[in-house]
């Protein structure tokens, strides 16, 4: 039986785990347990296509808020629905979902290759472990890609904090620019704490003023999706954030790297080609908000589109784009 070997065990990780062992002899290394700094937002619609537990969902929200020249603005989901996951017990129970496959779980550090086998460190003991395929699936700063020379994953660097002085109900957007730069600011109710996240500088300190609250927060790197990047080379392969696939504008990666697994997962179960398969099911989604992203950069673009969120029509749309009915 064919071996394969997975490095991370984060959404995109252990989705392709949990598929190919299947039909395959699985094996998923993960690093440690941890908390991936997250908003941990994600389409309440992954839990039915992936049939994942619900309890791991601590809220269900049917209306977010966009803030932007002093205007809250509600936007109703309609019943499309955004989930807010804890990301330690989430990840913990799509690698369960893995285990529960036939995958095994190991926990131990990537460090690069020897005699064309991969070098991973196990409580302080280096392993050689034999492949027919690996699977990239360590996040932004893909060691794999490092250790094969490839460029890294273009990113941006986000400040992220969780805090408890600002409790939010539902999901808050900020689009001022002084707020949110290029991007977006955002707030999100979390287990008794609210998680925020922006632009590095001065807009961060701005959104700090504007909340009123003091934090030290820190710095992570995001992916900013590019047509072009490598995600195959050889027997090895590039999925969830190693491959860039976060979805332009929105920042959405857990749902893209999860659906980007189980194409992957496809693609080798029935010896098609990765990133055809990909292209075929999202690349038109990702070059129309990778558009859309650039519009939002230029002034009167970002005034004209979020203004047009008080039109019902243009608002019923975009909640489609992004939750619902016109994306898979
Ligand atoms: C501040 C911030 C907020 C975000 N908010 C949201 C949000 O609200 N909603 C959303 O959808 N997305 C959000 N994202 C993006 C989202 O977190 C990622 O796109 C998503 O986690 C990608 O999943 P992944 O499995 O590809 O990578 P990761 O979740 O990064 O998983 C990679 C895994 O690999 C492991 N690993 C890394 N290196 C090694 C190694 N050498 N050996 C073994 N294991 C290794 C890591 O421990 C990790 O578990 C946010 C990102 C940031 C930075």
């Amino acid at each position: 039986m064919k071996k394969i070997l997975i490095i991370g065990g984060g959404p995109a990780g252990a989705t392709a785990a949990r598929f190919l062992a299947e039909n395959f002899d699985v094996t998923l290394i993960q690093d440690k347990d941890w908390d991936k700094p997250c908003g941990g937002g994600v389409k309440s619609k992954i839990f039915h296509q992936f049939d994942i537990p619900t309890d791991t969902i601590k809220h269900i929200l049917n209306t977010v808020i966009i803030e932007y020249k002093n205007k809250k603005t509600k936007i109703d989901l309609q019943g499309q629905n955004l989930a807010i996951v804890l990301r330690d017990e989430f990840d913990k129970t799509l690698r369960n979902l893995a285990e529960k496959n036939g995958a095994k779980l190991i926990y131990g550090n990537f460090k690069g290759f020897e005699e064309e086998k991969a070098v991973i460190k196990i409580n302080n003991e280096k392993i050689l472990f034999d492949y027919d395929i690996l699977i990239a699936a360590d996040g932004v700063n893909s060691s794999v890609r490092k250790t094969l020379n490839l460029a890294g994953v273009p990113k941006i660097i986000t400040h992220y904090a969780r805090i408890e002085e600002y409790p939010v109900k539902t999901c808050e957007f900020f689009f001022d620019r002084k707020l949110g730069g290029d991007y977006y600011a955002w707030a999100f109710p979390h287990v008794n704490k609210t998680h925020i996240g922006g632009s590095v500088g001065e807009t961060f300190d701005a959104l700090c003023e504007y909340l009123n609250i003091k934090v030290k927060p820190k710095g992570y790197f995001i992916p900013t999706w590019q047509e072009n990047i490598t995600i195959q080379k050889e027997n090895i392969y590039f999925v969830g954030d190693a491959a860039g696939q976060v979805m332009p504008l929105s920042f959405e990666g857990i749902y893209y790297a999860m659906h980007s697994a189980k194409i992957l997962a496809d693609a080798i179960k029935n010896n098609s080609d990765y990133k055809n398969e990909w292209d075929k099911r999202f690349l038109k989604e990702f070059k129309l908000m990778k558009k859309l992203e650039k519009a939002m950069k230029k002034p009167f673009l970002r005034d004209l589109m979020i203004k047009a969120q008080n039109i019902k029509k243009i608002q019923s749309l975009s909640v489609n784009m992004w939750l619902g009915k016109t994306i898979l």
